[in-house]
């Protein structure tokens, strides 16, 4: 054989053997794409004892009003609709022209409620997400973020990208972002990512989250920290930082697409992970059959921790239940109970699951393929909970599907 021919044979092999992990994390998806549709018809959905009514949507999402987006509002509303979502937080970038709080997606549109906020960024680079937003957002990269958070009466202020965080110590802040998916998405190798595309964008679009999707450890292990060293309540959400502006496309003069990739459009981003908020049905206490569910509840039930992170894309977690009880109260998850004897935590799961009860960040006990947990406490501390789905192979089995708000026995 003369040399060239050997060296180009050497060269195939080498190539089709580099691809050879791609094939084979192609194959994978398509055992997790089978597995969450055998769970999904194994979910049971029980009526709720104690009344709660559940609503889920996303936070932190961006339109092209603050930049670094193309997003437009019909796109969003469609994909909120589309997710079959309640409500929609936007946290759009102040701009300095125009108050971005006040002219994006606000009240109920097309069936689903948004919530007018604002992504802000302090003199200090901390970055915050203010619900609502207002028009002083423009002016808040001049300030530290103390005055940030001092300038602030009302509403409800998170601490976004908490890695890049510095003012821990800074009051007026009443919980983090402990997972983002853009944050998450950054830490993909961009080669992997191209390979891992081209194997498998046309049949699995949405699970290719699964192949980079980490449990963030970091930021669950600060904001553990954070509510033993404050002694203070702090809420945990989840963001999508939807920008839809991950990709490449080619518009005619009309706008119209002629070729396009797009890894985030919104209707996508919106079924990865989302934020069940939990609101007592007082209405229905009153002869009603619905509760208004209007921008205050959704603010109060937030900022009360009365909610929790589900990573919806490996299954429903609809129906996913935290609660205290003693002698005297029945409480939730985001609630603080008064030690008086014991305090009894239930767990409710939608699917048989592997589920983890942690006390002050540390894992205390365990139950495998199970929907229902039960712990009898008599020690103060911040007990929380982590489901995990470990039916489901690859690395997405390993990392958490839930993610609750504490209950702080005090
Ligand atoms: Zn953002």
């Amino acid at each position: 054989m003369k040399r060239w021919k050997k060296i180009s044979l050497v060269v195939c092999c080498l190539l089709l053997l580099s691809q050879a992990p791609f094939a084979y994390r192609r194959y994978r998806l398509g055992r997790l794409h089978a597995a969450i549709q055998q769970l999904a018809a194994q979910r049971t959905a029980s009526p709720d004892p104690d009344g709660l009514l559940e609503f889920k949507g996303v936070v932190h999402v961006h339109s092209s009003l603050g930049g670094h987006s193309n997003g437009n509002f019909s796109a969003i509303i469609a994909a909120a609709q589309a997710n079959q979502l309640n409500f929609v937080v936007m946290t759009e970038h102040p701009a300095k022209e125009f108050d971005t709080a006040a002219m994006t997606l606000k009240g109920e549109h097309g069936g689903v409620l948004f919530l007018n906020g604002n992504e802000t960024s302090s003199a200090d680079g901390d970055r915050l997400l203010l619900l609502p937003g207002d028009s002083a957002a423009a002016g808040d990269s001049r300030s530290p973020t103390q005055a940030v958070l001092s300038r602030r009466t009302s509403g409800l202020a998170l601490v976004a990208y908490p890695e890049e965080f510095k003012n821990w110590d800074a009051t007026g802040y009443q919980g983090l972002e402990v997972y983002n998916v853009y944050t998450n998405a950054r830490q993909i190798n961009p080669l992997v990512m191209f390979f891992d595309g081209l194997w498998s964008y046309r049949s699995y679009p949405e699970l290719l989250f699964a192949n980079f999707y980490r449990r963030p450890a970091d930021n669950l292990k600060r904001w553990d920290d954070l509510i033993k060293q404050k002694g203070q309540r702090l809420v945990a959400t989840a963001g999508n930082d939807a920008h839809a502006n991950i990709g490449v496309s080619l518009n005619d003069s009309s706008g119209k697409t002629l070729l396009g990739l797009q890894l985030d459009p919104y209707e996508r981003s919106f079924r990865l992970v989302r934020l069940h908020v939990l609101v007592k049905d007082v209405a229905s206490l009153n002869g009603l059959s619905v509760a208004s569910f209007d921008e205050r509840i959704l603010l109060e039930a937030i900022a009360a921790g009365h909610c929790f992170i589900g990573f919806d894309l490996f299954g429903d977690t609809t129906g996913f239940r935290f609660t205290a009880r003693d002698a005297n109260e029945n409480l939730q998850m985001g609630d603080e109970i008064k030690l008086e004897d014991q305090v009894n935590l239930h767990v409710n799961v939608p699917l048989a699951a592997r589920i983890v009860l942690l006390k002050d960040g540390a894992p205390i006990q365990e139950s495998n393929a199970t929907s229902f947990m039960e712990y009898l406490t008599r020690e103060r501390g911040s007990y929380r909970v982590e489901v995990y789905l470990p039916q489901l192979p690859g690395p997405v089995g390993l990392q958490p599907w839930i993610i609750s708000n504490p209950i702080y026995v005090k």
